[in-house]
């Protein structure tokens, strides 16, 4: 493996570990730091990236031992492996251009001599299998591991990830550690960064209450809820049919003595013997010695004579005793979020009251001279105040208490008053409009003259003047003024920030792959969240267009829109027909 001329680094899990999620947050952080990124995944299927019809798929086809495709925009080559070997990581990296890469990510090739990370999860319950191994030169996992010296890292901070690489393999030199306010004016903060800052600065509420079930939608558990029950408590009937015994079943069928009936809430009293059924309903109880259920439309009825077919299946259409939980198990676990099922399985098992986080107190406010309330006639150069109906919305979750603290004029001295007269009486203040660098926008210097400032600035489109910071005891989000931006920023930041002070589990976007049908302008340099619609064709693609114009005062764009088309930051503009991340506008059950 000598002949290696480019550094690479290996990746090692377990699948579901999240190995490509990983890569794909850490080759944009390797790109911040000024390196080339190559990937290198190992597959041990007979895949195919070319498509049937497509003419390299033709040429291949044909017997061409290696095709080459190529365009101004990317090249591709296609070999086929005549003998079937096992691939050769120092061959294939022998394929990249030293003078255009600085470092390879491989994915798999866990037996290859070079330097390795192997990847961790806690909930999945896999043991470390290459720590043992001397080219593992770190674990990332989720949870702080004691390695005996071999460094952990954290599975979710790519950056650090990167930092580690870029400053042990590569020997870059180690950055002062980010205080964010010294990245600006240099750069803009990428979205992953900006996320761990948050969760850096923010410390969950302590405060618990307890309150009844009916009242829990949507409130974070402050304690896991232990199962007092088996669900289902009783073994029940799937089905409207007949319960009998298994045994009693021959080959040419059996006529069974109907000797009652069970019904939901009024079970059969007595015992069930050989010979017999019972007439049984969906959800009834099935009695002693009884252990298969028949459906109705099976049988024939002869007065009390139920005939079974030999055919039926026995032992079948019985729900267990819990099937679902059982007694003393955990129902849910601490930091979920109630949903509406959720209240429906704590309701099943018994439970009446539970223990959740408080909620939190959140007031926000609109600022501009432009700025005037609905149902006020506008004259000229006047807009009505949208925002504070977005954040309405936004916010309307039981476990928000939320204060509409109104519009604030684009004057130092009121925004200060305002802003040091909410501070302290709310967890979290949020402001919507002067937070860039306009002659009239006072947010981000109020903020660094009365409290601490923790980021300005994010390499996303829209939502890129963002202030991030606290003042006397409250989390300060001070929002762009542009209604979309504040709807992309309040999904992206001020929601996981809401999340994580409640103690909520993480919930990552769900991200899919589409292909795009419109074209899509975009330079590359921040993260786009562009507007999209995405619908799933009659073949059962997905497929997704452009909502309309990208720019973000466009409210009427965002309200068809169904899902944003996540463009990445190197990303250029994209054509119809190419494949696209698609991030699903957020629906619960
Ligand atoms: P700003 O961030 O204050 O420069 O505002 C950017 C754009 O958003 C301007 O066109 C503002 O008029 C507009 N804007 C600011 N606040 C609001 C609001 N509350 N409702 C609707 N548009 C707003
Ligand atoms: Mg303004």
């Amino acid at each position: 493996m000598s002949s290696i001329n480019i550094p690479a680094i290996c990746f090692i899990a377990a699948s579901g570990t999240g190995k490509t999620s990983l890569l794909e947050q850490l080759i944009p952080a390797l790109q911040k730091r000024g390196l080339r990124v190559a990937a290198i995944k190992r597959s041990h299927h007979d895949f195919e990236i070319d498509q049937p019809g497509k003419d390299s798929f033709r040429l291949r086809a044909a017997g061409a031992k290696a095709v080459i495709i190529a365009s101004k925009y990317r090249k591709a080559a296609i070999f086929e492996s005549a003998d079937k070997a096992e691939p050769e990581l120092d061959s294939l990296i022998a394929l990249l251009d030293a003078k255009t890469i600085d470092l390879v990510v491989v994915e798999g090739f866990k037996h290859a001599p070079i330097p390795k990370i192997e990847l961790h999860r806690k909930a999945l319950e896999n043991p470390l299998l290459h720590i043992k191994d001397p080219y593992t030169v770190a674990v990332a996992s989720d949870v702080a591991l004691d390695l005996a010296g071999l460094p952990c890292l954290d599975l979710n901070n790519a950056p650090a990830i990167a930092e580690f690489i870029a400053t042990t393999l590569l020997n870059q030199p180690v950055e002062p550690p980010a205080d964010l306010c010294s990245i600006e004016p240099q750069g803009l903060l990428t979205l992953e960064q900006a996320l761990a800052h948050i969760k850096t600065a923010v410390q969950p509420v302590r405060q618990t209450r307890q309150i009844p079930l009916a009242s829990a939608l949507d409130r974070v558990l402050a304690e896991p809820v232990i199962s007092g029950l088996n669900l289902p408590q009783d073994r029940q009937s799937a089905m409207d049919g007949y319960a009998f015994m298994a045994s009693d079943l021959t080959p040419a069928g059996v006529d069974l003595i109907l000797a009652g009936t069970s019904s939901a809430g009024h079970p059969y009293a007595d015992l069930l013997k050989s010979g017999q059924c019972i007439r049984i309903m969906t959800g009834a109880v099935v009695p002693e010695h009884a252990d298969s259920v028949v459906m109705q439309e099976q049988v024939g009825i002869n007065g009390k004579h139920i005939h079974i077919p030999g055919t039926v299946k026995t032992l079948n259409n019985i729900r267990q005793s819990g099937e679902d939980i059982k007694r003393d198990e955990i129902l849910l676990n601490a930091g979920k979020q109630l949903t509406a099922c959720d209240l429906g399985l704590l309701a099943s098992a018994g439970v009446a009251e539970i223990t959740v986080t408080r909620k939190l107190k959140i007031g926000f406010f609109s600022t501009g001279d432009e700025l005037r309330p609905v149902a006020t006639e506008l004259a000229t150069g006047q807009i009505h105040d949208s925002n504070r109906y977005i954040l309405g919305g936004l916010l309307a979750e039981s476990c928000h208490e939320v204060n509409d603290l109104g519009i604030v004029p684009d004057n130092p001295k009121t925004l200060e008053q305002h802003l040091l007269a909410a501070a302290g009486n709310h967890d979290v203040l949020i402001s919507t409009g002067g937070a860039s660098v306009g002659d009239a926008d006072f947010v981000h210097e109020i903020l660094s003259n009365h409290g601490t400032t923790q980021f300005w600035k994010l390499a996303i489109k829209p939502g890129k003047p963002l202030v991030f910071g606290s003042i006397k005891g409250s989390y300060f989000f001070g929002l762009p003024g542009n209604p979309l931006a504040v709807i992309t920023t309040f999904q992206q930041l001020v929601k996981p920030a809401l999340k994580m002070l409640m103690g909520a589990a993480e919930l990552k976007p769900l991200r899919i792959r589409a292909t795009c049908t419109s074209d899509l302008k975009k330079s590359p340099g921040r993260r786009e969240f562009q507007r999209g619609i995405l619908h799933q064709d009659e073949n059962g693609e997905l497929r997704v267009a452009s909502a309309g114009k990208q720019e973000s005062h466009l409210l009427t764009v965002m309200s068809r829109a169904n899902c944003y088309i996540v463009l990445a930051e190197e990303c250029g503009p994209v054509t119809a027909g190419e494949q696209v991340w698609v991030e699903p506008f957020d629906t619960r059950i």
